[in-house]
């Protein structure tokens, strides 16, 4: 719509000239008494004028991706019919003299080239010479040629400033652009910065892997606006997909992703990131890369790394190629390797809280643990039944005066292996001790309990014993107590442990139950 408008604001323009001669000749007859005056060629060139301006004007509004060429075009016309104007009106006394030079300059500022305003000051020099040559070999002919020479030099003035005008022009708006551009990242980097403080805050309170990889997540779909996040961790030689976003597991074969094989396999033995800007272009794809990099254009890849150890590799990708710069891939190993730090701190906990609490002998929970455990089921009303069994291996001290205490140990770690396979996984099992084992089952009533002593009971007493002496069969003594309401921990243990002693003194290999009078 703009563009109609401004080329019928130049068509009217050019008529309103066009009007504006006609009075110009009929209202300042002054001119007549100049010899070369001759008003009917003015006519004439006149109304070639408004013949190739409205063409002019037809050509811009038909064709109006043609326009700039057309507007370049008409400047042989303009030249043409401004020579003869200026000789039919008097030569050198013509008022239309400067309306040529002003034709010429505009059109040099229009172009705005260096080389179409020295084309333009040429091509004025020659219509004019041309057209007026009567003139110009007459006795005017030095003043024309110092005219023509002026015109040329104003021409080039006005061709150079205008290029110059555009290149400042140019060099402001770039400067404008640059400018924003410097803001925008800035503002990009503060949003950056705040989402890491936060999300590092977030890893630091983690208390368990699953909200650690959480976290991983979050804080990379967030830092690096990725439409597919996943952590790859190893598992013997094998990187398996732990927590994924935008990413179907299924993409990846269901062992995993060798620990040598593909990018992923490179940026866990090399520990140094890498950013793929390409993904599509890359031709020497393992399998491997190709099941986790589909759908991507863009992928960067940085290790999780606590204490020179690689515990995993995340991974961040974008549909569309050239997604990420080097600042990315550097705020993806920053995240990587916060993760790294919290989970090494998290797995030394475990494993301190799983020394602390386990029995090395047996590999079972400690004592310790146990009552601490008990005592909080109790507290918490876990369950509204449980049994507590206390075995105690017979006559082991036997055992150990015939094969020795090293032998013992052995027994004493493969009854252990054998209770937890006789139990249930909510069963949780000790070391009461020496060579008595204490289990609390929960949900179970005391005949169900009575039965899984006796089982335990009948099967050790049937399967001897493997051991680097040889086969040693051995027998336990169950004591059963079931809880009841009010017992404390320490009273149900005794209770239990009563029920053994008894066992014991009936003569063994067997199991007595702490409240006869309920079965
Ligand atoms: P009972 O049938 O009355 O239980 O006879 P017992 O010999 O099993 O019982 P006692 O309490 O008299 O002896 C327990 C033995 O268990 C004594 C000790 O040497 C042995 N023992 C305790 N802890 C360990 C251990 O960690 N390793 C080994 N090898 N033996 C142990
Ligand atoms: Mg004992
Ligand atoms: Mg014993």
């Amino acid at each position: 719509m703009a563009k109609v408008n401004k080329n019928l604001l130049f068509a009217l323009l050019r008529l309103s000239s066009l009007v504006g001669t006609v009075i110009w000749l009929n209202i300042l007859p002054l001119n007549a008494h100049i010899l070369s005056f001759n008003r009917t060629a003015v006519y004439y060139l006149l109304v070639f004028f408004a013949v190739y301006s409205v063409v002019l004007y037809g050509c811009v509004v038909a064709f109006p991706a043609k326009t700039a060429i057309f507007y370049r075009v008409v400047l042989v016309p303009d030249l043409i019919f401004l020579s003869f104007l200026v000789k039919f009106t008097g030569m050198t006394q013509s008022a239309f003299e400067n309306a040529f030079y002003l034709v010429i300059a505009l059109y040099i500022y229009y172009f705005q080239s260096m080389r179409m305003g020295v084309f333009t000051a040429v091509l004025a020099a020659a219509f004019y010479s041309i057209i007026n040559w009567g003139a110009l070999s007459g006795g005017a002919g030095p003043q024309l040629v110092l005219q023509l020479a002026f015109m040329l030099v104003v021409a080039l003035c006005v061709g150079f400033l205008s290029v110059e005008l555009k290149a400042v022009d140019a060099a402001a708006v770039a400067g404008a652009g640059r400018e924003k551009t410097i803001n925008q990242a800035l503002d990009n980097k503060l949003a950056q910065i705040t989402v890491l403080y936060g999300e590092i805050q977030k890893l630091a309170e983690a208390d368990s892997s699953q909200q650690v990889y959480e976290i991983a997540v979050q804080a990379t779909s967030d830092l690096l606006r990725a439409s597919v996040v996943y952590l790859l961790r190893p598992q013997g030689k094998w990187l398996k997909m732990v927590i994924g976003q935008g990413i179907d597991p299924k993409h990846l074969p269901p062992e995993g992703i060798r620990t040598d094989a593909g990018i992923s396999g490179k940026v866990f033995k090399t520990q140094e990131p890498i950013l793929v800007p390409d993904v599509q272009g890359l031709h020497d794809l393992d399998v491997a890369d190709i099941h986790c990099f589909q759908g991507l254009g863009t992928i960067a890849l940085a290790p999780v790394v606590s204490e020179r150890k690689t515990l995993g590799v995340l991974c961040a990708g974008r549909p569309q190629a050239n997604s990420y710069s080097q600042e990315d891939l550097d705020l993806l190993a920053v995240v990587a390797a916060r993760i790294g730090t919290s989970l090494s701190n998290l797995e030394r906990n475990e494993s301190t809280m799983r020394l602390a609490f386990t029995d090395n002998k047996t590999d079972l929970y400690n004592y310790r643990y146990f009552q601490l455990l008990l005592e909080e089921i109790i507290i918490n009303k876990s369950y509204a039944k449980m049994a507590l069994l206390i075995l105690d291996i017979d006559m082991f001290k036997k055992v150990n005066e015939t094969y020795g205490h090293q032998v013992g140990d052995e027994v004493l770690h493969k009854v252990a292996a054998n209770i937890v396979t006789l139990l249930r996984d909510v069963d949780v099992i000790a070391r009461f001790g020496g060579e008595e084992f204490v289990a609390l089952l929960p949900t179970c009533a005391l005949e169900e309990a009575l039965s899984v002593s006796e089982r335990i009971r009948v099967h050790l007493s049937e399967h001897p014993i493997k051991t680097s002496a040889g086969e040693i069969y051995i027998t336990v003594s169950i004591g059963v107590a079931e809880y009841a309401e009010g017992d404390s921990a320490k009273g149900l243990i005794t209770k239990a442990d009563r029920a053994m002693f008894i066992a014991k003194e009936k003569g063994r290999n067997q199991v007595y139950n702490a409240n006869p009078q309920r079965v």
